[in-house]
């Protein structure tokens, strides 16, 4: 995945400037940064949820938008775009779950309409995920029976139904009581361990983000003030911008 020269600007506000970075496969790439930096907007962008002022967003190899013969900015087209989004996992910070469906039909739910699997299909590998993150006896549940935490988990699994290129974790564990943050970081951790999806992350847990990025990066204003291994930015940071956002939030 790759910004190319991003700028997004919200009327006068210009949230993001002239970014550029890239997430090779597999990598675990996490943004931190003061409220308001433009975190939430780097991934809505990814997800096509919001649309880009200038530059580019390419998501294996393939742009989300072009410019016509006119130079007008265009959205690629569904058909080639869904083609593209589908390898784009969400997970989201309030879990985002269909309320009227069980944890099950939540799963199976794009694998079946989006990617055209048979249920005899979709079932098993949605209740293998089930087990990956240790839902596997709530399949039968509705969400609004399960904790945050479990709805989480349930999330996680629905996003890894697609066998996404890309999962985007937004700020997972920020709505969740304390005592429910645990058990949805150590799946994540997990899953990081035993695949080689690439992962951009916003996070607040700074010790999350120590122990499965590849890389940090530093965000304010809408620039990357700095990267580096997870090890060199929380020990040892070079940017005073940086040091201050550490020292407010560790
Ligand atoms: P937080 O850590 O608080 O979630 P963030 O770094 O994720 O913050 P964003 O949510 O990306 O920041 O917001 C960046 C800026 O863009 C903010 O100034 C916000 O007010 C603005 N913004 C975001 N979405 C919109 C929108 N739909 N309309 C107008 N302004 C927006």
């Amino acid at each position: 995945m790759e910004f190319r020269d991003v700028v997004k600007k919200f009327g006068d506000n210009t949230v993001l400037n002239d970014l550029n970075f890239t997430v090779a496969k597999g990598e675990r790439v996490t943004l931190i940064g003061p409220s308001g930096s433009g975190k939430t907007t780097i991934l809505r962008l990814v997800m096509t949820l919001e649309e880009l002022t200038g530059g580019y967003v390419f998501v294996g190899g393939d742009p989300l938008q072009y410019e016509d013969r006119g130079g007008k900015r265009q959205r690629v087209p569904d058909k080639v775009r869904r083609r593209t989004t589908t390898q784009i996992g969400m997970v989201f910070q309030h879990f985002n779950l269909f309320p009227n469906m069980s944890v099950l039909e939540n799963i199976i739910e794009a694998p079946l309409h989006v990617m055209g699997l048979s249920k005899a299909e979709a079932i098993p590998k949605a209740e293998a995920l089930l087990e990956k993150v240790g839902m596997a006896d709530k399949r039968d549940f509705n969400p609004s029976q399960l904790s945050g935490g479990q709805q989480q988990r349930v999330a996680i699994a629905r996003a890894l139904a697609m066998d996404p290129e890309v999962l985007l974790l937004d700020e997972v564990t920020s709505a969740l009581d304390p005592e429910l943050v645990g058990e949805v970081l150590t799946v994540l951790k997990d899953i990081a361990e035993e695949t080689d999806i690439s992962m951009l992350i916003v996070t607040h847990e700074m010790q999350f983000a120590r122990d499965v990025s590849d890389r940090v990066m530093m965000f304010d204003e809408g620039r990357i003030v700095e990267e580096g291994a997870p090890e060199k930015i929380f020990s040892s940071p070079e940017s005073q911008r940086t040091q201050d956002f550490l020292r407010a939030v560790l």
